[in-house]
This record gives structure tokens, C-alpha cells and sequence, in this order.
């Protein structure tokens, strides 16, 4: 059975930045075809649950408070990859609109829940990785 990386939120894992998940209706469907690895880049990279929530500006990951935070994020980025490569995993799914996991859209730094075109920072760097990015729209497409 193939491996995939997935948001870990999106299993149902309370991993979010206010202590909830983001369970997708999708996840039985994707269990009969994949086996699931869980994993959330900001718990990895050192944050707490519930932690103050994180944008990208300017290149930095800044949390609510005014603290900078990019380099908890850069090593769950990194971790994430290492995941992938020990268990050989081409795919991963991630969650959308989040600043580690989002691959089409981010919000855009001012906390005002004002979304734009960006990936977060874990989705840019396995892409650059050659790693295959889905995003939680896009599981769909798995499936078939
Ligand atoms: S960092 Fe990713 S896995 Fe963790 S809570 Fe945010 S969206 Fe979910």
C-alpha cells in the first residue's frame, strides 16, 4: 500500500493552533487506497498546542504576539522531508490556507482572514523537493 504524508489535522489529530483538527469527511475513503503517516510541521518544529496562531510576511513566519517564529517552522519543514525520505514517500496531502501546509493559498500577514496565492512553508519546501503536493481540495483526485 502506497505511503502518503498528510496534514495531521486532517486525520482528526487536535494538533491545530487552537487546539482542534480539521478532520476531512474524505479520510475512510483514503484509508481503503493509502496508509496514512499524520504529521503537523509546527508541533515537530517545536511549537506548543494551542500556540498563537502564524502568518508569512516578508519572507519571516510571525505569530500573533509579534514573535518570530520561522525557525520552528523551516524545522518541521525539514523534518517532514526527512519522514519522507526514510519511508519513501512521493506524496503528500496537506492542509490548505495554513502557513506551513497550504499549497495554493495563504492568509496574507495582517490577520485580518484576508486569503492570497502562496504555499506555506513546509509545502514549498517538499515541493522543491520533488515531493507531489495535494491539497486537502484535491484528494478527490487520489481516489480515483
Ligand atoms: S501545521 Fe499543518 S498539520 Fe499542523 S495544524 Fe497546521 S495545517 Fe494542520
Amino acid at each position: 500500500m502506497e505511503r502518503i504524508l498528510i496534514s495531521a489535522c486532517l486525520v482528526g489529530d487536535n494538533v491545530k493552533y487552537d487546539g482542534g483538527n480539521n478532520k476531512s469527511p474524505l479520510i475512510d475513503k483514503l484509508l481503503e487506497k493509502y496508509e496514512l503517516i499524520p504529521f503537523c510541521p509546527e508541533v515537530e518544529g517545536g511549537l506548543s498546542t494551542p500556540r498563537s496562531p502564524s502568518e508569512r510576511k516578508d519572507g519571516r513566519v510571525i505569530n500573533m504576539d509579534g514573535d518570530d517564529v520561522t525557525a520552528a517552522f523551516e524545522r518541521g519543514a525539514e523534518l517532514a522531508f526527512n519522514i519522507c525520505l526514510f519511508l519513501k514517500i512521493k506524496k503528500v496531502i496537506l492542509k490548505e490556507r495554513s502557513p506551513s501546509c497550504g499549497k495554493k493559498e495563504i492568509y496574507d500577514g495582517s490577520f485580518s482572514h484576508k486569503a492570497i496565492s502562496g504555499m506555506g512553508v513546509t509545502a514549498e519546501y517538499l515541493a522543491s523537493k520533488g515531493i507531489e503536493v495535494y491539497s486537502e481540495d484535491e484528494i478527490e483526485s487520489l481516489l480515483g
